[in-house]
Order: structure tokens, then sequence, then C-alpha cells
């Protein structure tokens, strides 16, 4: 007999709170990054990682959808202190074997609990520590860590679903509406004429990945999107490889290249945008010929750098197009139809299947409801220290990337300033630390976590309401220049007075 079919789960006593020194939240590039920093520089913390999905990997394992592979390259999306070996635009596949060598080499499962996922955290200021309840996949019982400080590195986009928006007719389509987060894993694309709705990143890899192996791929756009097109390979990284350089000098040396080079054309993109439009415009229309209309499907409208320009590896969208396996229609939508898709221009697209690559659904730390002796925390009232802690939500560090840079530059930067500030509360005496706004600045209303005039994706602009405010300097706003923060993070003062110990 299966006694355990049989148990009767409520008398089962609940596991004691577990005490720890850091809650990391999520094992996803940022949580991995932090998970080897705390045991390289920090050795003897007692930290765990908690992860709601079965396995590490965060958003390279919550994308299933055919030809998943990165947007920007492997030397600065990957982590400074291990080298990137392989062709600089990587798979889905080959970003978790890296993380997964890097857990692999130092032990980090020990630390990470899969299946676990965040309830709810609420600070007790008489005990100085979070309250974090979690609850177990497998189980489905609800545990509890009680830890000091709060890594959270839960990204920045809801993992159960994407984002879709509603258009009329939706229900007569007689095909599949499928959205690439959420990509089933046994459907059949053969001979099927397949519409992906969008033009981001996650669109420009769809469409090169089915493209052959369906009837045929049509990429429907409102408005055309910036791209860079390259090979996937670096020179540099050739050339040091036939010298017989050392893989750890290749990595640093590429990324300082690659990090020189995005400067420079990061500056461009501000200083002389026209240039830079005619640029990558130019590079597009070589690609697909002088008869292509690239007028209507590849000139934006708003300034490069406004949005993330994804890289298009070895031009296999432009090929695709130029081969007829793929094409680009830009239209509003006026409705879906029993067949596909009625634009208001009155084109209509046939389709089998419809996929919907229309981002993300914005998830402020995670979507938890977060308290503090019990009184709830609304992120949109607090402001942003560095665009990694709070006012008014003490000992808790939040990972949220580059927009214009690889997201782990970030994740290594915060580490440094996390794994400076234990210790120096250690040192202290302190038991809490919180950013605590200039007397001068209090009371004022903050700006927004970004400036929609610099960068306005769809799912910022949704939600933009719901992040925490900026105030006023430096200090008081997520840069989003890797190159600023790079001087000045390892220079913070953590003795300054915008950081109140306790
Ligand atoms: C398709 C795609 C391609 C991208 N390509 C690039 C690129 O090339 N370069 C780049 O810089 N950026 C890219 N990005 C942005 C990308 O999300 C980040 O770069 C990076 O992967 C984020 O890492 P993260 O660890 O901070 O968060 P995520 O990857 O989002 O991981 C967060 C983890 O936290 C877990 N989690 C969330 N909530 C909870 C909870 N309540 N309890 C427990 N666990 C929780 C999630 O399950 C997840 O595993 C891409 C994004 C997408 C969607």
């Amino acid at each position: 007999m299966d006694m355990t079919a049989d148990a009767d789960l409520s008398t089962v006593p609940p596991a004691p709170p577990e005490e720890i020194d850091v809650l990391v939240v999520g094992a996803g590039i940022s949580g991995i990054g932090a998970a080897w920093h705390l045991t390289q520089r920090l050795p003897g913390t007692r930290f765990v990682v908690v992860e709601a999905q079965d396995g590490f990997g965060g958003t390279w394992r919550t994308h299933r959808f055919p030809g998943i592979r990165s947007d920007s390259d492997l030397h600065t999306f990957g982590y400074s202190f291990k080298p990137w070996t392989g062709p600089p635009i990587a798979t889905a596949a080959e970003i978790k074997a890296y993380m997964g060598g890097i857990i692999a080499e130092n032990g980090l499962d020990a630390h990470i609990r899969y299946g676990h996922e965040v309830l709810s955290a609420d600070w007790s200021s008489v005990a100085a520590r979070w309250t974090v309840t979690v609850r177990r996949r497998d189980s489905g019982a609800v545990v509890v860590f009680r830890p000091r400080f709060l890594w959270m590195c839960q990204g920045y986009y809801r993992h159960a679903e994407g984002y879709t928006p509603s258009w009329p007719g939706m229900a007569d389509f007689q095909g599949a509406i499928v959205h690439p987060q959420t990509w089933p894993e046994d459907l059949d694309t053969s001979a099927k004429r397949v519409v992906v709705i969008g033009s981001g990143a996650t669109a420009a890899t769809l469409v090169p990945a089915l493209a052959g192996q369906c009837a045929h791929v049509t990429m429907l756009q409102r408005s055309p999107t910036f791209f860079r097109t390259g090979r996937n390979a670096i020179e540099l990284a050739e050339t040091l490889r036939q010298l017989k350089v050392d893989e750890t000098w290749i990595h640093e040396i590429v990324r300082r290249k690659i990090l020189f080079d995005q400067d420079a054309f990061t500056r461009q993109t501000f200083e002389n945008p026209e240039k830079v439009k005619a640029e990558l415009i130019g590079a597009i229309r070589a690609l697909l010929g002088p008869d292509y209309d690239v007028d209507t499907h590849f000139t934006p409208r708003y300034r490069p750098w406004r949005q993330r320009i994804a890289f298009v590896p070895d031009a296999d969208l432009f090929h695709a197009i130029r081969r007829g396996e793929a094409s680009v229609e830009t239209g509003e939508i006026d409705r879906f139809t029993k067949g596909g898709i009625l634009l208001k221009s009155g084109t209509e697209i046939a389709a089998d299947i419809i996929v919907t690559a229309t981002g993300f659904h914005l998830s402020v730390m995670g979507d938890i409801p977060f308290s503090r002796d019990g009184a709830p925390i609304d992120f949109a009232d607090t402001v942003t220290w560095h665009g990694m802690m709070f006012t008014g939500v003490p000992n808790l560090a939040w990972v949220f990337g580059y927009f214009r840079a690889s997201w782990t530059l970030r994740t290594d930067l915060v580490a440094d300033v996390v794994c400076r500030l234990l210790p120096h509360m250690a040192a202290k005496g302190a038991r809490e630390v919180e950013p605590v706004l200039p007397e001068a600045a209090k009371g004022l209303n903050g700006g927004p976590w970004t400036d929609p005039e610099d960068f306005n994706p769809g799912y910022l602009q949704r939600d933009l309401h719901r992040l925490p405010k900026t105030g006023p300097g430096a200090a008081w706003r997520h840069s989003q220049d890797y190159w600023a923060d790079k001087d000045v993070f390892p220079a913070i003062d953590l003795d300054d007075e915008a950081l109140r110990y306790g």
C-alpha cells in the first residue's frame, strides 16, 4: 500500500523557518551570477537561491520557440569571470550549457532550490529580517525563509504568459494563435502559412527559423524596427585564437573591444542619428536589393536606440526574405478573420497559424506582495537608489539590466556593490540598510523609472506607472548607461548620507 498517497498533509508539521544571510530570488543569468559572487567574494555566507521553475536558465528556459537565441553578444552577455568561447550570438541551449558549467564548477547546486516559488515577503523591523513564504511545486507545501538580505533576480517580466493584445475577431480565426513565450511543443508548422505579428528581436529570430520549415512565413508589423546585421563571429576573437592566446585573455580583450565599439556606436546614435539611420538602412537595402520597398518595411519612424536594436546574425532574416520564404507586411490590423488577418488597408493575409510576438507583461519584483511590518509596500511609491535599492525598503537589491548593453554587465556591477555592502554592514554592526532621500527632495514628485523620450518599448510604456520613481541627481535613478556605471559603482561610498544604517 502506498502510504504517501493517503498521508494527510495537514498533520505533517511545517518545516521550521530557515534563518539565512541572503535569499536570492530567481536562477536566471542574474541569480546564478549572484550565487557565484557570494561563494567567491563572501565565502561562508549562508544563502539560498529559490527558483519557481524546475531548473535554471530563466529567460533561456522559459522561451522555447524555434530558433531562440540571444540578440546581444555572449562575450558581454556572459559573465566577466567565465570565458565565452562560442560564436557571439548564442542559442538558448548554448547559454544554458554555459550557466550549467558555472553551477557545476562552483558547487552552486547545493544552494539552489528549484520548484520554489516566492509568494510573499514581509520585513520585520524588530527582527531585522525578511519573512519570505515560498510554495514548493512538488508538494504544494509552504516553506518560510528568514533572510537578512533579499537579492531580487527575478527579472522584469511575467514568466507564466506573454502579452497578447486583443484584436476584433480573434475568436473567429480557425487556426492556432500562439505566443512565443508559451510555444506548444507539438506545434506542427510544416506546410502551414504562418503570420508572425511583431518585428522585435523575437520576430526577427522566429521568422528565419520558420522560413523553409512552413509553407510561408509573413512578418506583420505595425511599424518598422531597426536591425543590425553581420557575420556571427568576432574577427578579433578569431585572430587571437589563431595566435593561441589563452581563452581568459581573449574573453577580456574581446569584451573590452565590444564595449568600446558599442559605446562609440551609442554616442553616434545620439550625436548623429540621421547618419546612423542611413547606415543601418543602407546595409539592409544592400541585402534586399534595389527593388525591395525598404522605405515601407525597414525605415523606422523613431530614433535609433529609442528601442533596443536587435542584431540579426548572418543576416538570416534578410536572406529568407530574398529567397521568398519569408515576407514582410507593414500595416495596422483591422480584425482577425476565419482565414487570417485583415489589415486596415484592405489587404488580407491568409494564415493557418498566427504567432503574437507582441511582447511581455512587465512584472515589478515578480509581482510578489511585499510588506514592511505588515503594511503593504507599493514599489511605485518608492524612489530608487542607483536603480538597485529603494527608499522605504531595507536590505533589498534588484538586478534590472541595461537596454542598450547586455543585461549581465549590470548583474556583475550590482553584485559588486552587494558584496561590499554586506561586510560593511557587519563591520558597522548594522542590521539594516535603507536608502534615504536628501531632506530637500522629500515630498517632491519622483520622475518615471525611464524617460519615455529616451527609451520606450511597449511593455515599459504600458506599465511605467508601476515601477519605482527617480529622484534628484544621478544616484537616484537607473542610469541605463553601463559606461558611466562601470566607474561609478565600484566608487560608491557606502557611508554616503544616502544610505541609512540601523
Ligand atoms: C527571448 C529573449 C531574448 C533576450 N535576449 C537578450 C540578449 O540577447 N541580451 C540581453 O542583454 N538581454 C536579453 N533579453 C533580456 C533578458 O531577459 C535578460 O537579459 C536576462 O536573461 C534576464 O535575466 P534575469 O536572471 O535577470 O531574469 P530572468 O531571465 O527573467 O530570470 C528570472 C528567474 O526568476 C524566476 N522567478 C520569477 N519570479 C519568481 C518567484 N516569485 N519565485 C521564484 N522564482 C521566480 C523565474 O522563474 C526566472 O527563472 C532577452 C529576453 C528575451 C525574452
